[in-house]
């Protein structure tokens, strides 16, 4: 049951985090700002560049050329017309480049507590408005929706640009690249990161109208992803059999998985999945008929692509390109924002050495590496055996690796609802929770008074405190009748988050490293805590097999994850080097990679050629160059359980997760020596699978 689909960390102060508030800053300008080509452009021209530069080396000496150049430059690209001619744009240059190191620091050290009550409150603020949605507080009124939809925020990046602080930034706390984090910030104290963060802070500015039309092509995009349900008590085999119960309703992808992986070991489960498998099919070459997408008054075939109604057959009417046009318009989209990033001009730059910190090829290498492991096929054969049957292409969802110490859910569900009646009893547990997995008493106590518990609405997430002044808090669904055995694994995950964002945020030397490299890291920490839910309820796990089932059952999802994330990545290099491509176009490519992954890494796995499934996701489509982070908090996982074994697990991690937000390659380098790898996990698998036999 893990959460591992739904993004269950919502962090304020990640970098994430601070891009989008950013981005959602700037959409309230145009009402305000110059609006038109002409107030979007800097008019500082290359000659007007050169002649500050010159001024300031000049003034300050050869030794801060770097600063200098860097500054000024990085300030001009930034400047428009509104906050001064060429002439005031160099008397803010010489008067506000500071040279000297003590002064320099002062300054750093203002920022840091001032931006800290700044995007502290300001996220304070936002969290007690989102309250009412995000917790389970009796019926919503639209007033609640009003102020959930409301960022009080939204006007800070504007005024930041208005009085210049922004510009003091850009000017004196140099933007590093990736590749300049990861050379030069070998000699970095924690101190320096901080201004290498800071730097960060201010790398484009882009004109509201286009955030503005983003956002609404970005909503499109959800909503129509939000409404792809499929309703299978509809679904029809060959001989007219409805094979799924009336009112069944299957949003895409996610639940349409979920209902195979639910159906192993069922009665007549293999002839529904196989049925779900077409109905992805189709979804993929969109010759779905649109007539049942989101609509259950019509009968469908997947198999044969037959429409009925009420045993009439009916034309279908394929959808044709939909699914792509969306993709494709948030590919424009991104697109229109390339122009404003003067370093990371195209998407999948700002999505890997922004975002995720991690070079594109690595991924890919990893990725690679992974998917042609020889112990995945001897995964495959030991899942076959277990079938008693040869792979079909769905087997990609294949769950019969887990176990529960013997013990049925509705057992633990027993002893979780006793133990968890409510919110407050969590809260209250959590001290010991912490001082069973071997953190000393004081640390304990302090951690889980920095931690709420609220009972969700939602399926559960952790919601990270945006200033060391508030607690974070950990959302979790308590029934009436209590937390049952799933809310309880999920709450357990999110306490790991919440335990990784306290450490985070108050163990780390200045406000602008708070956090960790990249989303896979705060699910490193969950998945390590969620592993230990039945430990935690004092449950011994009688059953050796236990921890080899779990390992090649992440090991196998891994696998898949791994393929959909290369094609969505491989999908946006086609469409980078396709700009002019249509949706019709798009959607054969599409097709295309996904047969073409699959044929490398898959096709051998499971006896069958050019299979598109892998193109199914439905991130792709909404949140496009996501995929990768869910595998790497995986790997990062077994990178860390590997480090820590024999070592002690309460150090160890609250020294790992004070680092701070260094790049990835920093983290891992402190945190246990060595790069992000298959290799534990490869070993785990391989131990696991000698076991099985
Ligand atoms: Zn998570």
């Amino acid at each position: 049951m893990q959460p591992a689909l739904v993004n269950t960390t919502i962090k304020q102060g990640s970098a994430e985090m601070k891009y989008i508030l950013i981005l959602a800053v700037a959409v309230l300008v145009a009402a305000c700002g110059p609006s038109g080509q002409d107030g979007e452009t800097s008019p500082i021209a290359q000659t007007d560049i050169d002649s500050v530069i010159g001024k300031l080396l000049e003034q300050h000496g050869s030794e801060h050329e770097f600063r200098i150049t860097r500054g000024v430059n990085q300030t001009a690209a930034l400047w428009r017309r509104a906050d001064g001619d060429p002439e005031a744009f160099e008397t803010f240059c010489l008067q506000r480049f500071i040279a000297d190191r003590e002064e320099l620091d002062l300054v750093f050290d203002r920022l840091a507590v001032n931006f800290e009550y700044l995007f502290g409150y300001m996220g304070r603020i936002g969290f007690e408005l989102k309250r009412r949605i995000h917790e389970d507080r009796g019926p919503i009124h639209p007033v609640d929706q009003i102020f959930a939809a409301y960022n009080p925020s939204a006007h800070v990046q504007q005024d930041l640009f208005g009085n210049k602080i922004a510009f003091i930034i850009t000017l004196n706390f140099p933007n590093y690249s990736l590749e300049e984090k990861n050379e030069l910030g070998k000699e970095w104290s924690d101190r320096q990161w901080g201004y290498a963060r800071l730097g960060d802070l201010f790398t484009a500015r882009v004109p509201a109208r286009i955030i503005q039309e983003n956002s609404k092509v970005y909503s499109e995009a959800q909503l129509y992803i939000s409404e792809y349900n499929i309703y299978a008590g509809q679904l029809r085999d060959e001989q007219g059999r409805q094979l799924f119960p009336e009112g069944m309703k299957l949003l895409s992808h996610w639940n349409i998985r979920d209902e195979i992986k639910s159906n192993y070991g069922q009665p007549r489960g293999l002839p529904k999945q196989e049925m779900l498998y077409r109905v992805m099919l189709r979804i993929i070459n969109q010759d779905i008929p649109v007539q049942v997408i989101n609509s259950p008054g019509f009968q469908w075939n997947p198999q044969t692509n037959e429409l009925f109604k009420e045993g009439e057959a009916l034309p279908a009417q394929p959808e044709g390109v939909t699914r792509y046009q969306h993709l494709l318009n948030n590919f424009h989209s991104m697109q229109r924002l390339d122009p404003y990033y003067p370093n990371l001009n195209t998407y999948i730059k700002r999505r890997f050495e922004s975002g995720m910190e991690i070079p594109r090829e690595e991924v890919k290498r990893l990725f690679k590496e992974y998917a042609a492991s020889p112990l995945i096929r001897e995964t495959a054969e030991l899942i076959s055996l277990r079938l008693g049957r040869p792979l079909r292409p769905f087997d990609l969802w294949y769950n019969g690796f887990v176990g529960r110490a013997g013990i049925s859910e509705e057992n633990l569900s027993r002893i979780t609802q006793s133990r968890y009646p409510d919110a407050r009893s969590m809260n209250d547990d959590l001290p010991r929770i912490l001082r069973d997995l071997g953190y000393e008493r004081k640390t304990a106590e302090l951690i889980a008074s920095k931690i709420e518990v609220d009972p969700a609405r939602g399926s559960g997430h952790a919601y990270g405190a945006s200033m060391r002044e508030m607690p974070s808090h950990l959302r979790t669904r308590i029934g009436a009748d209590g937390m049952d055995y799933k809310g309880y694994n999920i709450a357990v995950h999110e306490f790991g988050h919440n335990v990784e964002q306290t450490i985070s945020l108050h163990r780390v030397n200045n406000p602008f490293i708070s956090g960790v490299p990249n989303t896979a890291f705060t699910e490193a920490l969950a998945f390590m805590f969620q592993k230990r839910d039945l430990q935690l309820l004092g449950i011994q796990q009688r059953d050796p097999m236990m921890e080899h089932l779990e390992v090649l059952n992440i090991f196998w999802d891994n696998y898949e994850m791994m393929g959909v994330s290369l094609v969505d990545m491989m999908v946006w290099e086609w469409l980078y080097e396709h700009s002019k491509a249509d949706a019709r176009r798009l959607k054969e490519a599409v097709i295309r990679i996904a047969r073409e992954v699959w044929n490398e890494y898959y096709a051998d796995v499971f006896g069958e050629k050019d299979i598109p499934l892998l193109a199914i996701y439905s991130h792709m489509i909404q949140s496009p160059l996501y995929l990768m982070n869910y595998p790497y908090g995986r790997l990062i996982m077994y990178q860390l359980e590997d480090y820590i074994k024999g070592r002690d697990f309460a150090k160890e991690t609250l020294r790992m997760f004070s680092i701070g937000r260094v790049t990835p390659e920093h983290w891992m380098h402190r945190a246990v020596g060595e790069q992000i790898s298959n290799q534990p996990i490869f070993t785990a698998a391989e131990k696991a699978l000698k076991a099985m036999r």
